[in-house]
């Protein structure tokens, strides 16, 4: 998040943030050793089809919480050695699922980010099947010190495809977590996927439409073709990008951006590029796109959120 992308065509995370903190903040990853049930057998093994994480991680118990604030300190640390290096951060919980643990586990783990001083926000990602009230209830009790966002894998509303890519979860669990977490006042980003073999652009919508209505604040949606590594990636990435695919990627994109309500917040569409400015790229692709249509994010909204 060292670069703005210079629009007003879309709700972007990065620029309500730098409103918020007069600067961009900085990212921190964290990585508090917890599994996943989709891995561990209370609900299968093997994970999730498009699961890239290290399965040989999936039956280490949570992070001692100073091996947690070591993390913290390193990233910081190394942060500060940058020019521009940012005063605040942003904790994100990402990998593995970060509510999977007995209650008084994930407290200590939360606040082990919390007790550092320049930890701005906390941004916790999870599957919808591991959210409780007790879950919500805790992260809301944070809302006071900093703010607080759920993110929830929702990836489709075709549960024929969640099936297929060995999900183990239901559209619905999505819209009750949702629920829950938006009860207690908490920031919730439905995390989806577009680019899916079997789903099409009407499901692509759908499913933007049904994270909007089920009450999510924050949107982010994903394709593997604009996410991908420099180590996977079978073309250098400008040919890439002039491709038809890739094209129509950016147009599904804005397609969604039309119907998304302007107050939910958009999140990067390329999570995982090879490199920030990668990722910078392929928002003004859907800046030039959006200016080209003369579009706004909204301007066909018949969502109505809540
Ligand atoms: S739910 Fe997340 S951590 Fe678990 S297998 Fe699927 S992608 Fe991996």
């Amino acid at each position: 998040m060292t670069q703005t992308v210079p629009t007003r065509c879309y709700t972007h995370l990065t620029t309500g943030l730098h409103e918020r903190f007069g600067e961009d903040p900085g990212n921190l990853l964290i990585d508090a050793g917890f599994t996943c049930p989709n891995r561990d057998g209370k609900k299968a093994r093997g994970g999730c089809t498009f699961c890239d994480l290290d399965p040989a991680r999936t039956q280490r118990q949570a992070e001692p919480e100073n091996a947690i604030r070591e993390q913290v300190r390193r990233q910081i640390e190394a942060s500060d050695l940058q020019p521009n290096a940012p005063r605040n951060f942003i904790a994100s919980f990402q990998p593995f699922s970060n509510t999977y643990a007995p209650l008084e586990i994930l407290r200590q783990s939360y606040e082990a980010v919390l007790d550092e001083p320049r930890i701005a926000a906390l941004m916790v990602s999870t599957r919808s099947d591991c959210v409780t009230r007790s879950v919500c209830n805790l992260l809301a009790s944070y809302r006071s010190r900093v703010p607080v966002w759920l993110e929830l894998g929702l990836h489709t509303t075709n549960q024929a495809t969640l099936d297929r890519m060995n999900r183990h979860e239901r559209v619905e669990d999505f819209a009750e977590a949702c629920g829950d977490a938006r009860e207690v006042g908490l920031n919730v980003t439905a995390h989806i996927l577009f680019g899916l073999p079997e789903d099409d652009r009407e499901t692509n919508l759908r499913t933007v439409a049904y994270a909007v209505v089920c009450g999510a604040t924050d949107l982010k949606i994903h394709n593997r073709l604009l996410d991908r590594s420099a180590s996977d990636a079978p073309l250098p990435r400008e040919i890439e990008m002039a491709s038809p695919d890739y094209k129509q990627c950016i147009s599904r994109i804005c397609d969604a951006l039309e119907i998304i309500p302007a107050e939910i917040t958009i999140h990067p569409f390329s999570e995982h590029s090879s490199s920030n400015d990668d990722a910078v790229m392929v928002e003004h692709h859907v800046v030039a796109e959006m200016q080209r249509r003369g579009s706004v994010q909204g301007c066909k909204a018949m969502i109505e959120c809540g």
